[in-house]
């Protein structure tokens, strides 16, 4: 191209450059290396062109590469040069790409990395070129190469730490673990990888800690730190804290969280063995006393809520000392042990049972009964139960020993009482225990003592009162519409020696308790039948029904049907005119042994009464089969009959009830002539109380019934 000899003009006249050059200068000045090769001969490569950028390779100047390309491949790395040279011919023959990574020396020795490409190109003439680039990549190479040494070093720090860590993804399953997580959970790594988080938490605890970790990985939080129970691959399960930490890409993308899992059972375990040595007593087992007065206190509260009363029961060995300095103190500890398992074995499972130290143990009841009488009752039956319990004896080696305790029982009620404060009140009846001649109990609360001793008092007085002839018997007439006494009601009298006449409401339930209510039930069934027949010469006693009550324990106990049959054989008395009075408490359980026995006792010509009717449950159906004459409207309906309307339709039921049932009807505790009245319009034909007569005894009686007049003016006064 023709050059410009103007210089003014310079920039115009300079020629333009040919496109071979431009296109030499681009090749030339590229950072890559071009090439061209051709096959010659259908088989041996010829290096056609070579850019001018080899010389920065090679050190030559194209031309002279081009004319010798052993001064370009002399120079690639021994070990790589093998794997080129196969590469190049397998590309040939099979006129494929060609693409390799080598490594290569500068003429300065430096080695470089180079990435070799190429592609077969068909030419005009239908020979085969190859047309290709050559590209120092060493920089890359480098750095990828650095980057593979940090992971590499990653992953070992990875797998040499004794923690297990890993990845989860966003939904929670696991992408990444490290070798000891494998060996953590004796699962493989493969098992570990894929599968959710949750997966090796225990079953238990899956649900929660899944809902967490999806609310965590919903939230902002960017660390948590929890303990979990985890669940290996061979079922077995251990303690492990949890730190979990949001993960973020290289780009910024949060990917889920990186977790580290410290197997912490042996700090688990080093836990519990400080909590048992701080709160639970080594010979025992028991809670100690930091533990108790801790239970005492939520007790309490419990209680508070429900209404509820608890108790402290105070529990000492008598003589404990003496067993311990004559057996020694292993025998002392075995005591001391087998009395810890007795406790533990007769209380419910939600009470506690605790060793104070020495030979005091407490046992903490709760959900007592709201009143304050039967709270008392019912930790003194555990208390009982206790003694008896403690009071067995014990096999300590080649001994046996006998061991009685002393208790004192603090009843609570509400929060107010300090624990402290309740052991010591404890403390103090079960000092009262050991001075009143130990194996027993006590109370703290005086009014309860006080009550308790009275029950203890009568219990005792009542084993007694029938030896020394402190029982009599009280009648009280019952009387028809005409006025005219038809019968009487055995009631029972106790002249208690200090106390004078103690009610049978009071004693009766005692002795039922107690089982006393069979002598003394039978002792009534033997004077009232004697009673009948000294009143047999007398015509105004001779046809009096007399009414016996009978109460639930003396009817179902055994024998009592062939007792009252030999009571009434041994007495001579007249068995159709004995009535006994049933409560339906007989009707609780065994309604058809009930029934089995009112008909033997009504075939020998006993009736039957169903006395304070009205204030049980008995069912209609139940009543209709038993064997009874009369029904007697219990008192408290006939007490408020002209001011309570509902009282008032309660006696017209039972009255029409025992009409459609062909049973007579008795109301008690009349005492007024209103009531009478009234309720002789309702059609109640016979009536007791006051408005008649007291109970009083027999010789009253006679009296009573032998003054005509003034059973006439009676009748004349109640007549309506
Ligand atoms: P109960 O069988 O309902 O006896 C009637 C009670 O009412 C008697 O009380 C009697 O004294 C009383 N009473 C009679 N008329 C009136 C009146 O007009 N007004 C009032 N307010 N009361 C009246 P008591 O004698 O104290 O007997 C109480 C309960 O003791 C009896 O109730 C009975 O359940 C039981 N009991 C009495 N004696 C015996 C017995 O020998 N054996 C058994 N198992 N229980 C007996
Ligand atoms: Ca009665
Ligand atoms: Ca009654």
């Amino acid at each position: 191209m023709p050059r410009s000899t103007q210089p003014s003009q310079r920039v115009q006249c300079t020629p333009q450059p040919s496109p071979e050059w431009q296109l030499q200068e681009l090749m030339n000045h590229l950072p890559v290396v071009v090439y061209r090769y051709q096959l010659e001969d259908g088989q041996r490569p010829r290096l056609l062109y070579i850019s001018e950028g080899v010389q920065r390779l090679t050190g030559r100047p194209a031309a002279e590469v081009m004319a010798n390309p052993m001064l370009l491949f002399g120079r690639v790395h021994p070990q790589d040069l093998p794997q080129f040279l196969a590469a190049d011919r397998q590309t040939w023959h099979a006129r494929s790409d060609f693409a390799q990574e080598l490594r290569f020396h500068l003429p300065s020795g430096e080695e470089r990395w180079l990435f070799i490409r190429s592609i077969p190109v068909q030419q005009a003439d239908g020979a085969m070129a190859y047309h290709g680039f050559i590209e120092d990549i060493t920089q890359r190479k480098l750095d990828a190469l650095r980057a593979q040494e940090s992971d590499t070093l990653l992953q070992q720090i990875f797998d040499a730490s004794n923690v297990a860590i890993f990845l989860v993804d966003r939904e929670g399953i696991i992408t990444r673990a490290n070798g000891s997580m494998a060996t953590m959970f004796k699962r493989t790594n493969e098992e570990i990888v894929g599968s959710p988080y949750v997966s090796l938490v225990h079953p238990d605890e899956r649900d929660v800690s899944h809902q967490k970790m999806l609310a965590l990985l919903a939230s902002d939080i960017d660390l948590v730190d929890l303990e979990r129970l985890y669940w290996r691959g061979d079922g077995s399960t251990f303690w492990g804290n949890l730190s979990g930490k949001r993960f973020h890409d290289s780009r910024g993308h949060e990917r889920g969280l990186l977790g580290v899992i410290m197997d912490i059972t042996a700090r688990r375990q080093a836990q519990e063995e400080i909590r048992n040595l701080a709160f639970y007593d080594p010979l025992t087992g028991l809670p100690n006393r930091r533990l108790l007065l801790d239970r005492i206190e939520r007790g309490m509260a419990s209680c508070a809520r429900h209404g509820s009363h608890g108790s402290v029961v105070f529990i000492d060995l008598d003589n404990f000392k003496t067993l311990n300095d004559t057996l020694g103190h292993d025998t002392g500890d075995m005591l001391l042990t087998q009395v810890a398992q007795r406790l533990r074995d007769c209380v419910r499972q939600e009470d506690t049972v605790a060793r104070l130290g020495g030979d005091e143990f407490i046992v903490f009841l709760t959900g007592l009964h709201a009143q304050a009488a039967h709270a008392a009752a019912e930790a003194e039956s555990v208390a009982r139960k206790i003694i008896d319990v403690l009071s067995a004896p014990y096999r300590l080696g080649g001994h046996v020993v006998r061991s009685t305790p002393s208790l004192g029982i603090a009843l609570f009620h509400g929060a107010g009482t300090p624990a402290n404060e309740l052991l010591k009140q404890a403390d103090m009846a079960m000092y009262e225990s050991k001075a009143d001649g130990r194996n027993t109990l006590r109370f703290f609360d005086p009014r309860m003592q006080t009550a308790i001793n009275a029950r203890a008092a009568m219990e005792k007085a009542l084993y007694q009162a029938l030896e020394h002839g402190e029982f009599l018997l009280h009648f009280q007439p019952q009387v028809n519409a005409h006025g005219q006494c038809t019968g009487v009601e055995t009631l029972l009298r106790w002249r208690h020696p200090e106390q004078g006449m103690v009610s049978p409401a009071v004693f009766i339930p005692v002795a039922e308790q107690t089982g006393q209510i069979l002598p003394i039930g039978r002792w009534v069934l033997e004077q009232a039948c004697c009673q009948q027949v000294r009143w047999q010469p007398d015509p105004t006693m001779r046809d009096l029904e007399i009414a016996i009550n009978v109460s639930a324990r003396q009817f179902k106990a055994p024998g009592f049907v062939q007792d009252l049959e030999q009571i009434i054989l041994a007495t001579g008395a007249n068995p159709a005119r004995l009535q006994l009075e049933l409560t339906e408490s007989i009707l609780l359980q065994d309604v058809d042994e009930c029934i089995a026995r009112m008909q033997s006792l009504r075939a020998l010509g006993v009736r039957f009464a169903l006395d304070d009717f009205g204030t049980g449950y008995s069912s209609l159906a139940y009543l209709k089969r038993l064997p009874l004459s009369q029904l007697k409207i219990d008192q408290s309906f006939v007490r408020d009959i002209l001011s309570d309307a509902n009282d008032r339709a309660i006696c017209q039921a039972v009255i029409a009830l025992a009409q459609s049932m062909g049973l007579r009807v008795m109301a008690e505790g009349v005492e007024a002539a209103e009531q009478w009245q009234l309720l002789r319009q309702q059609g109640c034909a016979e009536g007791q109380g006051y408005l008649f007569g007291r109970p009083m005894p027999a010789h009253e009686l006679q009296q009573w019934l032998g003054d005509g007049l003034r059973a006439l003016a009676r009748l004349n006064g109640c007549a309506a």
